[in-house]
């Protein structure tokens, strides 16, 4: 039915699908269509060595730019995510029948298979690049798609940017272990060209089921791909950025009743980063929201 349907409505029709299911009328979710803030001031202290390429100047700019940019956003109202799987939401998926994380994405996994549903199974991938990580994680990281070194190892975030991703998350006061890792797309798009619309719509999906699986309190989208297709919306990342929204992912519930979804906090993509450094201070402060929420204390450089 929705391929004759344009995107927009298809979009509209899985809101009104999701705010049904928000009725009661199906064995689904609820989905509160709304954004909190939470930035504040967060202090430089703390900063690991992954910021060390970042100037005090012009982080200081930006934090001044961003703080003006925020109070403007303050009133805000996020529209809930949407996309074509919601139209399917109600059909249930093999994976509720466990309540384990690690057997829900053992089955998820198996699901996918050897996928061929989009066309980039055709276009030189060497392997389907699932995720990584800890599957009981509270916190859970969404990049675009596999790179080169992805594609070769078979895990996410294991090249340059992965490296800046781990040094993140070890400033965080954390390890790469304790997270877990994915992406919106699982089979390296040629060129590391940013996966496409129809792509990204087949293969989201596979990553809801496993953020509904995972149920962690905390998501955050690296980039502008990875947010737009977990929010739906088509805002730039500076837009989107600054603070957390309240998600549930779409077309999916939890097999547990009482996770009430995650926040999701939106951020640079480490590759940007790695362009542009001067971002860090930007993105460190992203993290700082997501810190304070999950009660962690940044690591001492060099610890
Ligand atoms: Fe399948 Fe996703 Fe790979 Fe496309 S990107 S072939 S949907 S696993």
């Amino acid at each position: 039915m929705s391929h004759t349907l344009s995107p927009a409505l298809r979009r509209e029709l899985a809101d009104r699908v999701r705010y049904y299911n928000e009725l009661g009328i199906y064995d689904f979710y609820r989905r509160a269509p709304a954004v909190q803030e939470s930035v504040g001031n967060p202090a430089a202290a703390g900063i690991g060595s992954w910021l060390a390429l970042s100037t005090a100047a012009s982080s200081t700019e930006l934090h001044s730019e961003a703080r003006e940019e925020m109070a403007a956003r303050k009133s805000a109202v996020v529209a809930p995510v949407a996309d074509e799987s919601s139209l399917e939401a109600h059909a249930p998926k093999p994976e509720y029948a466990v309540t384990d994380p690690v057997a829900a994405l053992k089955i998820i996994r198996e699901d996918l298979g050897e996928c061929t549903r989009c066309k980039l199974h055709k276009q030189g991938r060497k392997q389907i690049v699932f995720g990584v990580g800890n599957p009981c994680a509270d916190l859970m990281f969404v990049g675009e798609g596999p790179g080169a070194d992805e594609d070769a190892q078979g895990e996410p975030f294991v090249g340059r940017a992965g490296q800046l991703l781990n040094n993140m998350i070890k400033a965080m006061g954390l390890r790469r272990e304790d997270v877990y890792i994915a992406n919106v797309v699982k089979c390296r798009p040629p060129g590391n060209r940013t996966p496409e619309p129809d792509e990204c719509d087949t293969c989201s999906p596979f990553l809801m089921r496993q953020i509904a699986a995972i149920k962690p309190k905390v998501v955050v989208a690296l980039g502008a791909t990875a947010a737009k297709n977990l929010l739906a919306m088509n805002l730039s990342l500076g837009e989107l950025r600054g603070r957390f929204y309240d998600f549930k992912p779409a077309g999916v519930r939890s097999n547990d009743a009482a996770w009430p979804g995650a926040r999701l906090a939106v951020t640079y993509h480490p590759a940007f980063l790695l362009r542009d450094p001067r971002q860090k201070g930007e993105a460190w402060k992203d993290l700082q929201m997501v810190m304070k929420y999950l009660g962690l204390k940044a690591q001492k450089p060099d610890a």
